[in-house]
């Protein structure tokens, strides 16, 4: 088994990189940061995503494992106080993993070119300047002109984080769905929008033809600025995210420790 570790860049991450590496050397396992296996990461739910962003291009052959140099967050299931344990359960892996939705984004251009995006946990397209004006197509039939910030597509994993912030609900990552949220929309007698979250089940299709320039399409921790793109499309990606379940974390148990713990105290 090859394993790879990503980490982000605060010295404390670089120093627990060293020593997991050390113990991994010590354990006979092969550290392979090109064609891995398992992928742990070192620093919060972020660097996963940057992490997700490296190794996209290899993501069915690849398990990601999240450690923490914080508080637990939802893709991370390990402590920086957990390296034995974490090197011993890689040393006994049999293979067991949980896999979680990808979002697809579909990206079309003026000259009708397409470009295909995973994102791990969503996909937002916001006007900095002004507001963003945009048809949105569920299917192949117009739903609403919206107007206002933008709007963010989530993936259930994804819905703890910007999604959250915008009102939308908490999906389990177990549902094969994607979200669409309102960041801002303007709601008075002359503009209507439905105002809610909207659940979009596999196989569906959410459709955004952005009438307004200067707006900008982001993915998880990238972004795009083309005022050729005429549409995108989002739906749940075919391809999956998988991660080595060597502990089960319950989801509702991850979503209470990091948003209602501190009242518990
Ligand atoms: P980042 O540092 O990668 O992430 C920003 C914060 O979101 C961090 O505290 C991170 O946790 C947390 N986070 C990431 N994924 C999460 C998830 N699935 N559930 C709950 N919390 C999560 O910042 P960035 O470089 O700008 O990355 C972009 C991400 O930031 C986007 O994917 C988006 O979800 C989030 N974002 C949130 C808002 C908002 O809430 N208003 C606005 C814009 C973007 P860690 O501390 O563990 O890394």
């Amino acid at each position: 088994m090859r394993i790879a570790i990503y980490n982000n860049d605060i010295d404390n991450s670089n120093a627990i990189k060293q020593s997991l590496c050390a113990l991994l050397v010590e354990n006979n396992l092969i550290i392979d940061n090109e064609k891995p296996d398992i992928v742990i990461t070192v620093g919060g739910d972020g660097t996963l995503l940057g992490a997700f962003k490296h190794y996209v291009d290899r993501i069915d052959d690849i398990r990601f494992v999240g450690l923490h140099t914080g508080h637990l967050g939802f893709y991370t299931d390990w402590l920086s106080s957990e390296l034995v344990e974490l090197v011993m359960s890689l040393k006994h892996d049999n293979g067991q993993r949980v896999t979680y939705p990808l979002l697809d984004m579909t990206v079309i251009y003026n000259t009708n070119e397409a470009k295909h995006f995973l994102a791990l946990n969503e996909a937002a397209i916001k006007q900095p300047m002004g507001t963003l004006v945009a048809d949105i197509f569920l299917g192949d039939k117009l739903f609403e002109r919206f107007r206002g910030d933008g709007i963010a597509v989530a993936t259930p994993s994804g819905s703890t984080a910007y999604n959250k912030a915008n009102g939308g609900a908490v999906l389990h990552p177990k549902l094969s769905a994607i979200q669409m949220s309102e960041i801002a929309s303007i709601n008075n007698r002359v503009f209507r929008t439905l105002g809610s979250p909207l659940v979009v089940p596999e196989g569906q299709k959410i459709i955004v033809k952005p009438k307004s320039d200067n707006f900008l399409v982001m993915y998880d921790q990238s972004d795009i600025k083309d005022a050729s793109i005429s549409e995108l499309r989002f739906q749940v990606a075919k391809k999956q995210v998988h991660f080595a379940a060597y502990r089960h974390v319950d989801f509702w148990q991850r979503v209470h420790r990091a948003f209602i713990n501190d009242i518990d105290n």
